[in-house]
Formats: C-alpha cells, structure tokens, sequence
C-alpha cells in the first residue's frame, strides 16, 4: 500500500484529502506542525507528501531540504490567489501545487499524475483471471490475449481501478468518453455489452438499478 503524508494544520481540509485518499486505497499519514512531519521524515518511508505552506514549528518552504535528498515527490497545497507561493515551491523542488479550496477529483488527478510520474501505481493490473498491462494496453487470460476496441479497454481499466464499487453512467462515460454525459444515451450500456461479452463476464459486470454498473471480482 502506498504511503502517503499530509501535513496540513487546518483540520478540516487535511481529514477531507485523508478520507478521499484512503477510500482510494493509500495509505494516509496526518501531522499539523513541520517540526513533527520533519521527525516522521526521519523515521518512516513515504511515497507522497502533501505539504501546506503556512505550518506552525517549520512551514512548507523550510521542510522542503529535509524532504529533496529524500526524493519523495511534493505536492503543496496553496492558498487562493498565492502565485508567489506556487512559484517558490515549484522553484524548491516540488512536482506540483493544489490551490485551496480544490474540488477532490482534481485532488486525485494530481496525485495520481505525480505518483505515476514517479513510478508508483501499479503498471500491471490483476482482476479477476485476468491480467492488464498498462503499459503494453494489453489484457491477458493466461497466456491468451484478448483483443479490445480502444473504448472497451478504457472501460476495462475505469472498472479494474474501482472494483466492487457502483459506477454512475455519467461517471462512467466522463471517465471514458470524455466531456459531459449526453442525455438519454446508450453509448454506455452497449460498450458494455460488448465487454461482457468479449471477457465472459456476465455476472461479474453487474447491471446497478437506476446508477449503472459494478465490477464484481476478486483483486
Ligand atoms: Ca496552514
């Protein structure tokens, strides 16, 4: 599980990020003050830091050379309307910046833009029986391929990422069609036939009464 730390004083929005970050599967590190995160730093390996700037004991800018030789990659949260601020941290070292208040899907995008950038999320994929290389954007049943329509892998993959979770249709079209869900369509429905289809898993994608579908399978 990766390992993430969080260093924001202002409760509220640091229990938001832990929530958001473990229900997706991270594990989350919270501290308030710089003098305690540098001592975490110390001791424990992470693979992300979420870093305000504004801390008691040691602020952001001041941790940031316990964190470099470190190589854990940095995403500072800002306040609105502090370029000088996103500036100087990308200027320190840091791969990225949120702007506070952020909305959560911009807070996973970025982390997992970061983490991929570092390597760290998983390249291959295990659900079910089968196996999805990221990389290649292959699908493997043993040592059988399964060919895909672009569409149907990108399904694949939004499914294989949130196992046993109800997927809304318009989630599932903004995720893999892009742009907004277009009303009444069936763009959804019938890919995932096809898909159904294509990897035998009728049971395993489960039809949602009035939200859309669920992956059903072991991970
Ligand atoms: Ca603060």
């Amino acid at each position: 599980m990766l390992q993430i730390l969080i260093v924001e004083d202002e409760k509220p929005i640091a229990a938001l990020i832990r929530q958001a970050l473990t229900h997706d599967g991270f594990a989350c590190t919270c501290v308030e003050d710089g003098l305690e995160a540098a001592d975490l730093l110390e001791h424990n390996r992470y693979d992300l830091i979420l870093l305000d700037v504004m801390l008691p004991g040691l602020d952001g800018f001041e941790l940031m050379p316990y964190i470099r030789p470190l190589e854990i990659p940095v995403i500072f949260i800002t306040a609105k309307d502090a370029v000088a601020d996103r500036v100087k941290g990308l200027q320190l070292g840091a791969e990225d910046y949120i702007v506070k208040p952020f909305a959560l899907p911009e807070l996973r995008a970025r982390v997992d833009v970061v983490l991929r950038r570092y390597r760290k999320t998983d390249m291959v994929l295990h659900v079910g029986d089968l196996t999805i290389d990221t990389v290649a954007m292959q699908v493997r049943r043993g040592q059988t391929e399964i060919a895909l329509t672009r569409t149907e892998y990108n399904l694949l993959l939004l499914f294989a990422r949130n196992p046993r979770r109800a997927l809304f249709r318009e989630t599932i079209y903004e995720q893999v069609w892009g742009g907004e869900y277009p009303y009444g369509s069936k763009a959804v429905d019938i890919q995932v036939q096809h898909l159904r289809k294509k990897l035998g898993w009728d049971k395993e994608l489960q039809a949602v009464n009035r939200v859309g579908y669920r992956l059903e399978v072991d991970t």
